[in-house]
């Protein structure tokens, strides 16, 4: 059966794996972003519907809502990054108050905020998983706190969602290729080191993550919630 499923950032990287992963089973697939261009190409690549939105701002929310089917199976909070790679350079006070700021609106506020305008919309038998960050367990400043913060709101967001049947869980990345994620800013030697991390020796795919969110959302995973799913090829262990 064809279930509707919004991706979040969907035009570029780990969100266009997803996306084209629900799309390629014939799923009902919109995706947003505040840039026109990649989504519009990846509609028309796709099929997928294409909505500008930016998952910050509960006004471009309450459009973006009004625009959405009665029913959302799957809501996966992908759009983010570390804005550190935007950021304009500046050390003082002020300017780490707005960084920070940022970091914490752009990976954890707007997935709280799109949860919460979508809450109503949310099937039972449904699930929401959020793209994390090995970043929320090995630092990277502002960046990992969002994300560590985004694991640990979805605790609360599991329980609440819990009884109406649908799962909430975060798929936690390490370092993942071919995407926009680190702007032109990643060097050889740091793409080395982070590769060398990992037991595979080899970075992730978008395509990898891709695989971890098909299966939270899938009926396989049922009385799986309320956890991080890490996907880094090693980089980080647990028992
Ligand atoms: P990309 O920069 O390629 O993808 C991020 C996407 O999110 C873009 O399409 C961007 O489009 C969109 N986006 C960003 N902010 C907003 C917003 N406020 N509203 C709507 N859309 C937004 O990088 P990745 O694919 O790598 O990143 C996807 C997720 O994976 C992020 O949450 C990132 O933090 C996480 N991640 C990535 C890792 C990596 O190594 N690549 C590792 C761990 C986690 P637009 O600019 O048009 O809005």
């Amino acid at each position: 059966m064809s279930r509707t499923i919004l991706v979040t950032g969907g035009g570029t990287g780990i969100g266009r794996a997803i996306a084209r992963h629900f799309a390629d089973r014939n799923d009902n697939v919109i995706v947003t972003g505040r840039r026109r261009g990649p989504i519009d190409e990846l509609a028309a690549e796709t099929g997928v519907r294409p909505l500008v939105c930016d998952h910050t701002d509960p006004e471009a929310l309450l459009t973006l809502v009004a625009e959405l089917p009665e029913h959302v199976d799957v809501l996966i909070n992908n759009a983010g990054g570390n804005i550190v790679f935007d950021a304009d350079g500046k050390t003082d006070l002020a300017s780490y108050a707005r960084d920070f700021r940022a970091n914490l609106d752009a990976n954890l506020v707007s997935a709280a905020l799109t949860a919460r305008a979508l809450d109503d919309r949310l099937a039972p038998g449904g699930a929401v998983v959020h793209i994390g960050s090995i970043a929320a367990d090995q630092g990277a400043d502002s960046y990992g706190a969002s994300k560590a913060g985004l694991a640990t709101w979805n605790v609360s967001l599991a329980d609440a969602l819990g009884p109406r049947d649908i799962t909430a869980n975060v798929v936690s990345p390490g370092y993942i290729a071919d995407t926009e994620f680190f702007r032109d800013q990643l060097s050889d030697e740091r793409r080395a080191t982070l590769i060398a991390a990992t037991a595979t020796g080899r970075p992730g795919s978008p395509a990898d993550v891709a695989g971890a969110v098909a299966f939270l959302a899938s009926p396989a995973a049922r009385h799986i919630t309320g956890q991080v799913i890490n996907v880094n090829g090693g980089a980080l262990k647990t028992r």
